[in-house]
């Protein structure tokens, strides 16, 4: 069933009152979603505009896609790398909740149960595509679990335990690899795939990298930050 919202919104340009309709699930096994399907395959669905001072913007709406083709469930989740765990799931629960409690039981998959969280409406309209894969996403585990060395081997306090250190210098790796990539899409496939590396010692040791950062190269700070809400999203999708 395509869902559709009918809002109130105000325009934060002139002020205006209008009204206008917002989806917030596209099934693509569901034919009744065909009409909204395209407009998110062409980057129109939840666009709107004031119709006094013709301000253009995006609802800022939750808006969930199944492709069961690609076993994929995204949700686009607006601001989502601004908030903290409990903020996430208030935002996202109302949508992501009945849609999967609805589901008969022969439609339900796994995948459905490790939606990708996304503030960035590129990876919805990629994934509507059928641009990405899941295994875009998941990434490869096997593909790095025999790389261990990378340049700045960080954090050799004495006081650690061999497991310890272990534990930081694998987590370190991860963080070098996240520099690589190109854009917050490749980050999500890299913690998938490592995605037990992906915990509260993970954040410290981001948070520790981001102190280190503040004098000997700030023009790092922005992208520290970014990785640093990336992964707290991630660790509060995994736990719906
Ligand atoms: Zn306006």
């Amino acid at each position: 069933m395509s869902q559709a919202l009918e809002l109130s919104l105000t325009c934060p340009q002139c002020g205006t009152e209008f009204s206008a309709e917002a989806h917030t699930i596209v099934d693509m096994a569901n034919e009744a979603d065909s009409e909204a399907l395209w407009q998110l395959q062409n980057g129109t669905l939840n666009k709107i505009e004031c119709p006094n001072c013709k301000t253009a913007g995006i609802i800022p709406v939750p808006l969930l896609l199944n492709n069961p083709e690609k076993e994929l469930l995204v949700v686009f989740a607006p601001g989502a790398t601004q908030m903290d765990e409990m903020q996430l799931s208030e935002l996202i629960s109302p949508v992501l909740q009945p849609y999967l409690g609805n589901l008969p039981e022969e439609k339900q998959a796994e995948y459905m149960f490790k939606p990708i969280i996304s503030d960035d409406p590129t990876v919805l309209q990629r994934a509507a595509l059928g641009e990405i894969n899941a295994e875009d996403i998941m990434g490869d585990a096997s593909e790095y679990a025999d790389e261990e060395d990378f340049e700045d081997g960080e954090g050799g306090e004495p006081e650690l335990s061999a497991e310890e250190q272990q534990d930081l210098t694998e987590r370190m790796g991860l963080l070098q690899q996240l520099f690589q990539a190109n854009d917050s899409l490749e980050r999500i496939s890299l913690m998938r795939a490592h995605a037990q590396l992906v915990d509260d010692l993970y954040l410290e040791v981001i948070g520790l990298i981001t102190s280190q950062a503040q004098d000997a190269q700030p023009d790092l700070i922005p992208t520290l930050q970014k990785m640093m809400n990336e992964a707290e999203v991630f660790i509060a999708s995994n736990k719906m």
